[in-house]
C-alpha cells in the first residue's frame, strides 16, 4: 500500500502534491535545521481515499497515523492524554495550492479536564492552561462540532464586561475556569452531548473535519475563482504545540521577508505578545509592527531576521512566515511564497536579479502577466476612505468619476459639451458603442466579464463594471437604486473597474506610475520571446498608446468606428440609401477625405511600423436607425404630421432599413460580401489608404499598410477583392507618381477558409486569424446570444472548460488554425501569420500561438505589456521542454 503518513523529517519541499504546501515546507524547514515543532503529515491522497470510501478513514491509514503519533510522542517525551506530561497538537489543513484561511485548523488538541490540570501544574501557570483549554473548546466546537463561534464570543464578551475588563489579558485563571464550564454548557446545549474528553477521539474527529473542510463552501468558491481543480484534496498536519500565550516573554506573529505591496526589501510584519496564532489575524487586539520586536525581544528578533534571510535564500523568493515565541524561544510554524501586488512582484523579481539570486529568465516567470493590468490604469487613491455602494464584476480595470447617465445618445451629447459621464445600463449592445466611447466608464447590471460592454471597454482601456445585480435601474424615473440608496440622473459616482466597486461621489485618483523595474523586466522579456506583439488600434490615440506600451505594429485597425462618428453618420446613411451607383459615389467622395485623415493620424503614430487595415466588415444596417424605433416614428408622423416634408425621407429610410434587415446578421451580408456587392466602398477605403500613404511618403515618412479583406470563405472572393485593391493602387500611383509598398491579406475567420487555406494563400500575402468570428463559426454560436443565454451554465457545469471567446479553444478552433497555417504555407512558404482576436491578449492562447509559429499576436494596447511577458514565458517554457526532451 502507498505510504500515507510522513514524519516531518521524511518529506521535503518537492512533495507538495502529496504533503500539501504547508506540510512540504514544514518538512523542508525541519530538514535544514530550523526550529520547527515536530510532527507528521497525512497525505492529500488519504483525503481523496477518505472521500472515495464514503468519508471513512481506512484502517491502514488509521494505523499509520497511530504509528506516527507514537513516534511523535517518543521524540517529544510527551503523551497525548498523558496526565504527567501531556502532548498537545495542532491539526492543520494544507493543500498543494495555498488557499489562505479557506480550510480549517484546530489548536491545543489533547486538552481535557485532566490534561489541563497537568499542564497547569507543569508550567506552574494555571492561567495559561485554562486559557488554552477554553481556546481549544471554542475552536474544536466551531470546526468539528459546527457550533458558531458567535455563541462563545458573545458569552465571553458578556463575562468580560461583567468583570469590568477591557481585554482578554486581564482575565485571571479563575475567570477562564468559569468560562470553560460555561463553554461546556454551550456545547451540550447545541449537540446534546458532552464535549469529547478522549484525546484520540478528538484527534480523529479533527482529521475528519479538516478533510471535510476541503469541500466547504468558501473553499469551493475560492478554487473556482483561482481555477484550482477539486481533485487534489487537502493534507493534514499534526504538529506538537508551542505556546505564544505563556506570558510576556512569549508571543506570535507573521512576517513577509519583503513588503508585499511595494516590494521594498524590508521585513514587513506584525506580532502580539502573550497570544496564540489566530489572535494576530482575528483582529481582536491590534498587533505591533515587527520593528518593535527588536526592542521587546532583541535576541529573538535578530534570530528571526536570520531565519528570514535564510528562508528567502533557500526558496529564492519572498516568504510569508508564521512564528511563535515560547518563553523567549523562537519557533517557525509556516513558510510559503508570499502573495503580492503586481508592483511588488515586479520590483522583487528585478531586485532579486540584481542581488544575484535569480537569472533574468527566472525573473520573467515570477510575474503573472494578468497582474500587469493593475498597473496600467488610473486607480482610486487608497489614502481616502471609500463608502462602497455596490460591487459588480471587475470587468475592465481603471477608475473613473462622472455623472450618471442612462442613455448612450445623452452620454455622447454631454461629452461634446465637456461633461464627464458614467454610462449606466442594464446591458449594452453594439448600438451603444458611441455612448461607451463618450463615457469615462460603464456600469451594467447584467452580463459577465466577457460581455460586450466588458470586451469593448477593455479594448479601449476604459473602466467597466459588469453584472452588478444589486443595481436596480429605473429608466422611467431616470435613477438607479441599491438597497435604500437612490442615485439620480446626473449625480456623480466613482467606479473602480479593477475591483468592481461603485462609490457615490468623487474620490481622488492616482495616475499609473510605470516603474523603471517594469520597463527593465519587459526588456528582458523582449529578449526571450519568439513572437511579435502588435496592437489592435482604430484611432491615433490608441496607436500612440500601443507604441508607448511596446507594440511592434497594428495587427488590426477596424474601419467601422470611423463610419460611426456623429458627423459622418448622415453621409454614411446617404451612401447606403443611394439608389444609383452615381449617388453612392457622391456620398463616398464626401467620406474619402475623412477616411484619409483617419489613416494619416494612425500612420504617423506608428512611425513606420506595419499597420494592418481591415476594410469595412459589419452589415450596413448597423449604420441605420433601429427598425422598430423608426417604424413607430413613421407611424406617428403619418398620423400627427402627415404634411411634414421629412415624412417622405423617413419612409424611404424605413423601406431601406426593412430591405437591409437580416434574420441572422452575424452570418449575413457583411465582410467581403459587402465589398463584392458594393465595390465602391472598398475602393474608396483603398484609395484613402494609398492617397495618405503617398502623401506621407512624399514627406519622408515611411508607411507600411497591410490591407486585410475580412470574412473570406472562398478563394474567388479574395481574388476579386485583391484585384480591386491592386487596381486602386495602380490608379493612385499613376496619379501621384509615388510608389507605395503594401501587402494584401485576409482574415481567416470561417472554417472553410482554414480548410482551403492552400487555395486562399495563392491570393494572400498574410493570414490573420480572427478568432472571435472563427470561434463563433466553429462552434456555431453567436457570441452575444451565447454569453447572454447559456455559456455561463455550460462553464459552471463543466460542459466547456472555459469561455471559448476568452480562452482559445485549442482542440477545435486551434485545430483549424493549425490546418490553416500548414496548408497556407504549402502554397506560400513566406506567408505571414498572426492572430487579431481578443485571444491575442490571453496568456494560454498566446502560448498556443507561439507553439504554432505565428509571426505575431495582436491585442488591445493595454494588454500589450501582458502579451510581451506571456510570450516570453511561453518561449522560456517551450525551450525548457525541448531541452528536457533532448536529455531524455
Ligand atoms: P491557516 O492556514 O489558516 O494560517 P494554520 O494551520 O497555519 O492555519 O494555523 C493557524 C494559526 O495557528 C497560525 O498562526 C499558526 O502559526 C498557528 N499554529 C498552527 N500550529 C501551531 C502549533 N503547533 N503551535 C503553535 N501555533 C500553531
Ligand atoms: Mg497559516
Ligand atoms: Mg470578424
Amino acid at each position: 500500500m502507498t505510504k500515507m503518513v510522513y514524519m516531518f523529517d521524511e518529506g521535503n519541499s518537492e512533495m507538495k502534491e502529496i504533503l500539501g504546501g504547508k506540510g512540504a515546507n514544514l518538512a523542508e524547514m525541519t530538514n535544514i535545521g530550523l526550529p520547527v515543532p515536530y510532527g507528521f503529515t497525512i497525505s492529500s491522497q488519504a483525503c481523496n481515499d477518505y472521500y472515495n470510501s464514503g468519508k471513512r478513514i481506512q484502517e491502514e491509514v488509521e494505523s499509520e497515523i497511530l504509528e506516527a503519533l507514537a513516534r511523535l510522542e517518543k521524540a517529544t517525551g510527551k503523551k497525548l492524554g498523558g496526565t504527567v506530561n501531556p502532548l498537545l497538537v495542532s491539526v492543520r489543513s494544507g493543500s498543494v495550492f495555498s488557499m489562505p484561511g479557506m480550510m480549517d485548523t484546530v489548536l491545543n488538541l489533547g486538552m481535557n479536564d485532566q490534561t489541563v490540570e497537568a499542564i497547569a501544574h507543569l508550567t506552574d501557570n494555571p492561567r495559561f492552561a485554562y486559557d488554552s483549554y477554553r481556546r481549544f473548546i471554542q475552536m474544536f466546537s466551531n470546526v468539528v462540532l459546527e457550533i458558531d463561534v458567535f455563541y462563545f464570543e458573545q458569552h465571553l464578551e458578556k463575562r468580560r464586561e461583567a468583570k469590568g475588563y477591557h481585554s482578554d489579558p486581564e482575565m485571571t485563571a479563575e475567570d477562564w475556569k468559569e468560562i470553560i464550564s460555561d463553554y461546556k454548557g454551550i456545547v451540550k446545549k447545541h449537540i446534546r452531548q458532552e464535549f469529547p474528553q478522549d484525546p484520540l477521539e478528538q484527534l480523529f474527529l479533527a482529521i475528519h473535519a479538516v478533510f471535510d473542510s476541503w469541500n466547504n463552501q468558501r473553499a469551493i468558491v475560492y478554487r473556482q475563482l483561482n481555477k484550482i481543480p477539486g481533485h487534489y484534496g487537502t493534507a493534514v498536519n499534526i504538529q506538537s504545540m508551542v505556546f505564544g500565550n505563556m506570558g510576556n516573554d512569549s508571543g506570535t506573529g507573521v512576517a513577509f521577508t519583503r513588503n508585499p505591496s511595494t516590494g521594498e526589501a524590508l521585513l514587513y510584519g506584525e506580532y502580539l505578545i502573550n497570544a496564540q496564532g489566530e489572535d494576530v489575524v482575528a483582529g481582536i487586539r491590534t498587533p505591533h509592527p515587527i520593528e518593535t520586536l527588536q526592542k521587546d525581544m532583541p535576541e529573538v528578533f535578530s534570530q528571526f531576521v536570520e531565519v528570514c534571510n535564510r528562508l528567502e535564500h533557500h526558496y529564492r523568493d519572498m516568504q510569508d512566515i508564521e512564528f511563535t515565541v515560547e518563553h523567549g524561544e523562537l519557533f517557525i510554524l509556516q513558510t510559503r511564497n508570499g502573495k503580492r501586488t503586481a508592483q511588488a512582484a515586479i520590483r522583487i523579481a528585478v531586485e532579486m536579479v540584481k542581488e544575484g539570486v535569480l537569472t533574468q529568465r527566472e525573473a520573467i516567470g515570477r510575474v503573472e502577466p494578468e497582474q500587469l493590468n493593475q498597473l496600467l490604469h488610473r486607480r482610486i487613491d487608497d489614502k481616502y476612505q471609500k463608502n462602497i455602494l455596490a460591487k459588480g464584476l471587475p470587468a475592465s480595470p481603471g477608475a473613473a468619476t462622472g455623472k450618471v447617465v442612462f442613455d448612450p445618445d445623452e452620454a455622447e451629447q454631454l461629452h461634446i459639451e465637456g461633461v464627464k459621464v458614467i454610462l449606466v445600463r442594464s446591458e449594452t449592445t453594439p448600438d451603444d458603442i458611441h455612448g461607451i466611447i463618450a463615457s469615462q466608464g460603464v456600469v451594467t447590471s447584467r452580463g459577465g466579464m466577457t460581455s460586450h460592454a466588458a470586451v469593448v471597454a477593455r479594448g479601449m482601456g476604459k473602466s467597466c463594471i459588469c453584472g452588478c445585480e444589486a443595481l436596480k435601474i429605473d429608466m422611467q424615473q431616470q435613477q438607479f437604486q441599491v438597497g435604500d440608496t437612490v442615485v439620480k440622473h446626473l449625480e456623480t459616482i466613482t467606479i473602480d473597474g479593477g475591483t468592481g466597486e461603485i462609490i457615490v461621489g468623487e474620490i481622488p485618483m492616482i495616475d499609473p506610475e510605470l516603474s523603471d523595474e517594469f520597463g527593465l523586466l519587459l526588456s528582458w522579456a523582449d529578449q526571450e520571446r519568439t513572437i511579435d506583439v502588435r496592437a489592435n488600434a482604430d484611432n491615433p490615440e490608441d496607436a500612440k498608446k500601443a507604441v508607448e506600451f511596446g507594440a511592434e505594429g497594428i495587427g488590426l485597425c477596424r474601419t467601422e468606428h470611423m463610419f460611426m462618428e456623429a458627423d459622418r453618420v448622415p453621409i454614411v446613411q446617404q451612401m447606403i440609401l443611394a439608389e444609383t451607383e452615381e449617388e453612392r459615389k457622391r456620398a463616398l467622395d464626401f467620406l474619402l477625405p475623412m477616411q484619409e485623415s483617419d489613416f494619416e493620424g494612425i500612420f504617423q503614430a506608428m512611425q513606420g511600423l506595419p499597420v494592418t487595415i481591415r476594410l469595412l466588415d459589419p452589415p450596413l444596417h448597423e449604420f441605420l436607425p433601429d427598425k422598430e424605433h423608426l417604424a413607430v416614428e413613421v407611424a406617428k408622423m403619418q398620423i400627427l404630421e402627415p404634411d411634414s416634408p421629412q415624412l417622405a425621407d423617413k419612409e424611404k429610410l424605413l423601406k431601406r432599413v426593412r430591405q437591409l434587415h437580416e434574420s441572422n446578421p452575424m452570418l449575413g451580408h457583411r465582410g467581403c460580401r459587402l465589398g463584392i456587392i458594393y465595390p465602391e466602398i472598398y475602393q474608396m477605403q483603398a484609395t484613402a489608404i494609398f492617397n495618405t500613404a503617398a502623401a506621407l511618403e512624399s514627406k519622408g515618412i515611411t508607411v507600411k499598410p497591410e490591407i486585410m479583406i475580412p470574412l473570406v470563405g472562398h478563394v474567388n472572393e479574395l481574388k476579386i477583392m485583391r484585384q480591386l485593391v491592386n487596381d486602386t493602387a495602380v490608379a493612385v500611383q499613376n496619379k501621384t507618381g509615388i510608389p507605395i509598398e503594401y501587402t494584401i491579406g485576409t482574415m481567416i475567420e470561417v472554417p472553410r477558409a482554414a480548410l482551403t487555406a492552400n487555395e486562399i494563400a495563392a491570393e494572400a500575402d498574410f493570414f490573420s486569424f480572427g478568432t472571435n468570428d472563427l470561434t463563433q463559426t466553429t462552434f456555431g454560436y453567436s457570441r452575444d446570444d451565447a454569453e447572454a443565454k447559456f455559456l455561463k451554465d455550460y462553464i459552471e457545469n463543466k460542459i466547456l472548460p472555459d469561455n471559448p471567446f476568452a480562452v482559445l479553444d485549442q482542440s477545435g478552433v486551434g485545430a483549424l488554425m493549425k490546418t490553416g497555417i500548414q496548408l497556407g504555407k504549402q502554397t506560400r512558404p513566406q506567408l505571414k501569420t498572426g492572430i487579431c482576436g481578443e485571444h491575442g491578449g490571453e496568456k494560454t492562447s498566446i502560448e498556443f500561438c507561439c507553439l504554432q509559429g505565428l509571426d505575431y499576436v495582436s491585442c488591445s494596447p493595454y494588454r500589450v505589456p501582458l502579451a510581451r511577458l506571456a510570450a516570453a514565458q511561453a518561449a522560456v517554457k517551450n525551450e525548457l521542454q525541448k531541452r528536457k526532451l533532448s536529455i531524455n
